[in-house]
């Protein structure tokens, strides 16, 4: 995999690949960098200098060919196997999450949850077993925890991704609201909630004004 991709670009492949999944499902065999980029709402130059990160696709004049790009590009993302996912925070979050119909489908497997309250380990919720946080290096190996959703209190974030990366867990996706440090080698991607909010009252703001308005706004 080629470094210094920008993480724009892998945030498109994420997109033209769920593209690539309805036209299969669709039956359409292939397409073009022109139907790929109105789905997602890029240029057709943003398409292919997307994918000419990763080598030629298609031949020029005739587009691709849906299945095998499809393949090329899970392939690209990491996604020709199976992730095994933890959830660090067994609390409202935690257990929405582990309730989730069918990650599996999309490649990732949920295989326990880990809390420090009493009250709830030993439990089970949404078919995960929550056990005590202490156990977390112990069962990392024997889970094959690849990756964990932290989805703790605030306050408890920055302890718990130490405790998650010292584990050896290298993928964190955080949904606190809240930056965290963490070793070089691990990677975190925040789900902000409250941010995408934020942006949205920005924007629905920005839309009710006048358009002059508006222009002040955004200069
Ligand atoms: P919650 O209080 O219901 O659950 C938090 C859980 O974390 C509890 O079970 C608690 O015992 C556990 N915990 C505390 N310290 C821990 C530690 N060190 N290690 C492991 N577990 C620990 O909170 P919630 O509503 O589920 O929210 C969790 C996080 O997700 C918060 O940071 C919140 O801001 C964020 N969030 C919540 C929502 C939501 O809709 N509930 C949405 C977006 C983001």
């Amino acid at each position: 995999m080629p470094r210094g991709i920008p993480s724009a670009t892998v945030s498109r492949l994420v997109t033209y690949l769920r593209i690539l999944g309805q036209l299969e499902q669709d039956q359409i065999g292939r397409t073009s960098s022109d139907q790929l980029a109105g789905e997602a709402q890029v240029s057709a130059f943003q398409v292919r200098k997307d994918l000419a990160y990763f080598g030629s696709f298609g031949r020029r004049g005739s587009g691709y060919e849906v299945a095998s790009l499809r393949r090329e590009l899970r392939r690209i993302l990491g996604l020709n196997r199976a992730w095994n996912v933890a959830i660090v925070g067994m609390g409202r979050l935690g257990q929405a999450l582990a309730d989730y119909p069918q990650l599996d489908q999309y490649d990732f497997k949920l295989v326990a949850g880990f809390d420090i309250d009493p009250a709830k380990v030993g439990q089970v919720a949404g078919g995960l077993r929550i056990h005590h946080l202490d156990e977390l290096d112990r069962l990392v190996n024997e889970l094959a925890v690849d990756i964990a959703f932290l989805t703790v209190p605030v306050e408890a974030a920055q302890a718990a991704a130490d405790g998650i990366a010292r584990a050896g867990i290298a993928g964190i996706l955080n949904f606190v609201p809240t930056v965290i440090n963490v070793p070089a080698g691990v990677r975190v991607e925040p789900v902000d909630f409250l941010a995408g909010l934020k942006r949205l009252a920005f924007f629905l703001t920005t839309l009710a004004l006048p358009e002059e308005a508006a222009a002040g706004t955004a200069a």
